[in-house]
Parts: structure tokens; C-alpha cells; sequence
């Protein structure tokens, strides 16, 4: 059995940052994640994409921001138990915790934090005809290496902060981008969507707004897509590149069934769980980002 003062569920971004934390005040920390790697959604989903809303970086790449993480905490020699699931909490009669993981390692410790984030994550599939007959063919959820995308004429479906900060990325890589939206208005940030408003104007990328992908074409690998405006016209783009960016379907696995109440992602940092014991450690306590996508 391992033995550490904290066990943190989920080797995320947060997970990484709480071991900052406790190793100031002079607490071990054990990770698990369910992933093989560290870094959460960053290195999962978008390890290349640029994220702008870090304090003290104007942009940074996800995985290098990972690699950051990993750098600042290494002084503090955190142990890791990767490509694991926690599966169990078990309380003991001294205030302490057993967590026990899929592979049947056991942790034993004095606090639990669970930095969880989304679980185990899914990508949300839009209704369009002939999407999962191209998945993996031109279709994809997540960009995992802008790269592939050099020279392509890539076609991006969604409103949010990852369909903007894709659009102005790729305006620089992709031979073609075309932003398809169902609105004229975004829900992702004010100066990610003016920046895309920008390239527009300049011819830099193709906004359709106020309309819908409704199908997809192709001989065995995307060639086409078709687009269904607000008003029913129809038009066919030729695209090598489709990737719909709509969020993910949260899926938080055995977590959800620990009976814990549930975070409002918005605006909970910590929640605490349990009260703190007499020696004032939070035994049980949920961290939780800001903003989620
Ligand atoms: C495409 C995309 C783009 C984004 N862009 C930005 C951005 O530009 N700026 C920004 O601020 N935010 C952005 N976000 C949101 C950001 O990624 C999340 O807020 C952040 O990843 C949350 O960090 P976390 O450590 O709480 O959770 P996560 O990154 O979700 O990590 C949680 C980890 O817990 C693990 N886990 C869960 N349950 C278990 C279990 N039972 N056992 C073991 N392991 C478990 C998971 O495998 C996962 O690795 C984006 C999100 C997406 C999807």
C-alpha cells in the first residue's frame, strides 16, 4: 500500500497545482489518473492549442503549460499512479482514507482532494448525417496536432472558446478555415470572437454564420460538407477537415456514485466535503476550475 499524506484524484491541471500547495506546507501527495499521461484535458484533448487566459502568459501551449506544472512541482517529488481509475473511498475509523483503484493499488492517506474535472470525457456529437462514418477519415473532435492540419482546407463547427481560439490558430496553418456557427453571436470570449471577426473581414477565414452542418460526403475520406442557412439554402463546401467543437458530455464515473453533492463549475474553487478535523486538515475536499471549456 502506498502511504502519503494526500491522495489527489486526477493528474490535471488543478491536481498538478494542489500539489504546489500542500508541498509549501510541507504535505506529500500521491496523483492517480485514469489517463496514461498527466496534464488532464490539456494533454488529452488540445495538447497544442494555445490557451490565452493564463495570468503571466499572453499565450501558452497546453502541454507546455503542462510541462510548467510538472517542472514547478518536481521539487516537492510527488508520486504518481497513471492509467489507473479510483474506484474506491473507503473512510477508517481514525479520520483517514483508503483509495483504491481499478488495478487494485491502494493508497492510504490523511486527506483526499479530487480534482476530477469533467471524468472521464466525451466529446458532444452534433446531428449531422454521415458524422461517424467519417470519424477518424476526416472527422475529428479535438485537434491533437495542428500540424495535420498544414495546407488542408479545414471546416470548424461550433461557438465556443475552443472553436474561436481553433479559428484564429489555424487561420495561420490550415490552407482554408471555415468557421460554421448557428448564431451570429458567440458564447466563447468577447476578444476571441472580435479577433475572428478581424480575420474575417481580411479574407482570412470563412464565417458562416446562422447556419448548420446538415451532412457530410465523401469516398472514403471527407471530401465534402453541406450547409443548411437559417432561411433552408443549402450549400456543399469542399473541406478535407471537419471538426465539430462542441463540448464535452461530462462523465464523472465512480465519483458520481460517492454520493458527494455536486459543484457548480462556474464559480466553486473549493468545496469542502467533510468539516476540518480538530488538527484543521479539510479530510475531503473538491477543486474545480473555473471555467470548464
Ligand atoms: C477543447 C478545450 C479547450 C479548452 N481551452 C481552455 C482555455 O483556453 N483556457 C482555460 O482556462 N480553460 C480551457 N479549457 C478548460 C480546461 O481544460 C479545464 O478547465 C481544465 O482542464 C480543468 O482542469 P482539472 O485539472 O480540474 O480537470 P481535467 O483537466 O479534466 O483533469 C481531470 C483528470 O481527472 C482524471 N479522473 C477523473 N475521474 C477519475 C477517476 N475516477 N480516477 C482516476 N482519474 C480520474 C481524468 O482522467 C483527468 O485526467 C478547455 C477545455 C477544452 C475541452
Amino acid at each position: 500500500m502506498i502511504t502519503t499524506d494526500i491522495c489527489i484524484i486526477g493528474a490535471g491541471p488543478v491536481g498538478l497545482f494542489a500539489v504546489f500547495e500542500a508541498g509549501l506546507l510541507k504535505m506529500r501527495c500521491h496523483l492517480i489518473d485514469a489517463l496514461p499521461q498527466v496534464g488532464g484535458q490539456l494533454s488529452e484533448i488540445y495538447p497544442q492549442k494555445p490557451i490565452y487566459d493564463i495570468p503571466g502568459y499572453p499565450a501558452i501551449n497546453a502541454q507546455a503549460l503542462v510541462d510548467n506544472l510538472m517542472e514547478q512541482i518536481a521539487p516537492f517529488t510527488p508520486g504518481f499512479t497513471l492509467g489507473e481509475r479510483v474506484e474506491g473511498l473507503d473512510r477508517q475509523h481514525d479520520g483517514s482514507y483508503i483509495v483504491t483503484t481499478n488495478d487494485g493499488t491502494t493508497v492510504h492517506c490523511q486527506v483526499v482532494v479530487i480534482a476530477g474535472g469533467l471524468g472521464c470525457f466525451e466529446p458532444r456529437k452534433p446531428d449531422i448525417i454521415n458524422l461517424e462514418r467519417f470519424e477518424g477519415k476526416g472527422v475529428a473532435y479535438m485537434v491533437k496536432n495542428p500540424e495535420q492540419l498544414r495546407d488542408r482546407r479545414v471546416v470548424l463547427a461550433g461557438g465556443g472558446d475552443s472553436a474561436l481560439d481553433w479559428a484564429v490558430f489555424l487561420a495561420d496553418v490550415a490552407s482554408e478555415v471555415t468557421l460554421v456557427h448557428r448564431s451570429d453571436t458567440f458564447r466563447g470570449a468577447p476578444d476571441s470572437a472580435e479577433k475572428v471577426f478581424r480575420l474575417a473581414s481580411q479574407g482570412r477565414i470563412n464565417l458562416v454564420l446562422q447556419s448548420n452542418i446538415t451532412s457530410i460526403h465523401g469516398n472514403g475520406h471527407l471530401q465534402e460538407v453541406s450547409i443548411t442557412a437559417k432561411d433552408k439554402t443549402v450549400t456543399t463546401l469542399a473541406a478535407d477537415h471537419l471538426i465539430p467543437l462542441f463540448g464535452l458530455t461530462p462523465k464523472l464515473g465512480p465519483i458520481a456514485d460517492w454520493g458527494l453533492p455536486s459543484t457548480n463549475r462556474q464559480s466553486t474553487l473549493i468545496q469542502r466535503i467533510t468539516p476540518p478535523t480538530s488538527n484543521g486538515f479539510m479530510p475531503l475536499a473538491i477543486l474545480t476550475p473555473i471555467r470548464e471549456s
